[in-house]
């Protein structure tokens, strides 16, 4: 019997999607005893996933993971192959990708959003947050987006860590900007911006807030805006004293939030206000949007199950442009089981279960669209390191795939017209954005398209 994990017979595991908890899976595959291939398929031609289309460009410390990313391609370049620009489920077939790997580790993320169902939402001028995040960072599925930056009122909806992205990168002015690896085609447009004022709008209160202490403080030192939140909208009941109590995050956020209240709320050009208890209900407008209704709310009930109360009081916001960013969505891929509601591969710490809840052999998942969309980057290692335990658990029961050859899928990709990404063309790619950054003064200018990327990787390849 194949005894996998052998030298004569290494453990062969496609992993679906070569963002941060693909890296963390490999990682975790390379560190156990078991001698492992493994081949990081992505849709995109570059790898890194929300690390390069998600993380806000201004915050480049938090992308410098990516050299821990970069050594686990590197130190196991004999047993790790990206095989970047490949859309598993149109190019290649999950019972293709069987027939040629042991295991499938699906760490694809979540690539679509939550609705509000509100009514209005499909007026011309409302957006999904997600979709300006990946336009600004350069992903070249975003690029045809037109967002009419000619709007004075900005609303968000919703107060996550991605709000206060969005918020910050059209808060910030055009020398913030420049130091960042936002795209030159986004600086343009936001250099023209005529946006004065940046609602982000909470449903509950302070205390439930949903960024992080760090973000929400960073807009005490913008050089362009004001921030304001209103002293009357940090009153707390006895609920949410309790809650506060209990919650580090909430304690820190609270304070940030005193801090910034203080703040001169006048003499910049342009105001981002934190608004709470605000309960969208309408995106009001005719060819587009012109404005965001809500309902003031108050909190009661006991704490942790607090509801928001309506007061009969309205609250309408003159906003041109609105961003709903209330959370990232999972999608599925064709065959492969899927829970519609939560947006996630259904799972038991991490192995895939079929919709009747047995196990689904061979197939494993980490990520967001393992757990649903939380956390920060680093979440990830655990929770990939967690599914990878399962995985390697299960090796003498997997069954061995029938072409066990990385030189056979590249085939098959080949015939199929499939042009494919591999890690040193990524290097020749990261490289090139580098040396264009270094001319500007960023620390890269992305490629935003395919066909930019492809033609760099020939004319490299030429001129070699
Ligand atoms: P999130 O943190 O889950 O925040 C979602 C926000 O939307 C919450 O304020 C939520 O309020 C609100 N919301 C949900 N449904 C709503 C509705 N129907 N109407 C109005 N508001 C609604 O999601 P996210 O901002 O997309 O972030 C996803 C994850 O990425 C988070 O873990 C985040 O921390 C992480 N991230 C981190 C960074 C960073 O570290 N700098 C940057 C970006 C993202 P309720 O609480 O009332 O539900």
């Amino acid at each position: 019997m194949t005894q996998l994990g052998t030298e004569s017979r290494p453990l062969r595991v496609a992993v679906v999607g070569a963002g941060p908890s693909g890296f963390y899976a490999a990682d975790a595959l390379f560190r156990s005893d078991l001698n492992v291939k493994v081949d990081a398929f992505d849709r995109l031609p570059t790898p890194y996933g929300l690390l390069r289309g998600g993380v806000a460009p201004d915050h480049q410390k938090m992308k410098s993971v990516g050299a821990y990313y970069d050594r686990v391609a590197t130190k196991n370049a004999e047993s790790f192959a990206f095989i970047g620009n490949v859309n598993v489920g149109v190019d290649i077939t999950i019972e293709e990708l069987k027939s040629y790997y042991d295991a499938l580790v699906f760490t694809y993320g979540a690539e679509s959003d939550k609705k509000t169902g509100l009514p209005g939402e499909e007026l011309p001028g409302v957006h999904s947050a997600r979709e300006f995040v990946a336009w600004y960072n350069g992903h070249p599925d975003y690029q045809d987006l037109e967002f009419d930056l000619s709007q004075e009122v900005v609303a968000i909806i919703g107060q996550g860590n991605v709000a206060i992205d969005v918020a910050r990168i059209l808060a910030k002015n055009t020398k913030e900007l420049s130091v960042s690896d936002i795209t030159d085609k986004a600086i343009k447009s936001l250099e023209k911006s005529n946006i004065k004022e940046i609602h982000i709008i909470g449903r509950r209160g302070p205390v439930q807030s949903a960024f992080t202490e760090l973000e929400i403080r960073e807009f005490g030192e913008l050089e362009d805006s004001n921030i304001v939140v209103d002293e009357a909208d940090l009153a707390l009941n006895d609920a949410n004293k309790q809650e506060m109590e209990e919650s580090n995050k909430a304690k820190k956020n609270y304070n940030a939030l005193i801090d910034l209240s203080k703040e001169p709320k006048e003499g910049k050009k342009k105001k981002v206000f934190v608004q709470y208890c605000k309960y969208p209900k309408e995106m009001v407008g005719g060819t587009r949007v012109t404005s965001l209704k809500m309902d003031k709310v108050q909190l009661e009930g006991e704490a942790f199950n607090q509801k928001a109360v309506r007061t009969g009081e309205e609250f309408e916001i003159p906003a041109g442009l609105v961003f709903r960013s209330i959370g990232y969505k999972g999608t599925s891929l064709p065959g492969i089981p899927f829970d519609e509601d939560r947006g996630v591969i259904p799972n038991d710490k991490g192995r895939v279960q079929n919709l009747d809840g047995s196990l689904a052999a061979g197939l494993y998942t980490a990520g967001w669209i393992k757990r649903g969309p939380s956390g920060v980057l680093g979440t990830n290692k655990p929770c990939s390191t967690e599914t990878i335990k399962c995985l390697l658990e299960d090796v003498e029961g997997l069954a061995p795939c029938q072409n066990p050859s990385t030189d056979a899928v590249l085939e098959l990709l080949k015939s199929r017209d499939v042009r494919v990404v591999s890690f040193e063309d990524w290097k020749v790619i990261e490289s090139l954005e580098n040396e264009k950054g270094q001319e500007v003064g960023k620390p890269r200018e992305k490629f935003v398209s395919r066909e930019d990327i492809f033609t760099a990787l020939d004319t490299a390849k030429v001129t070699q």
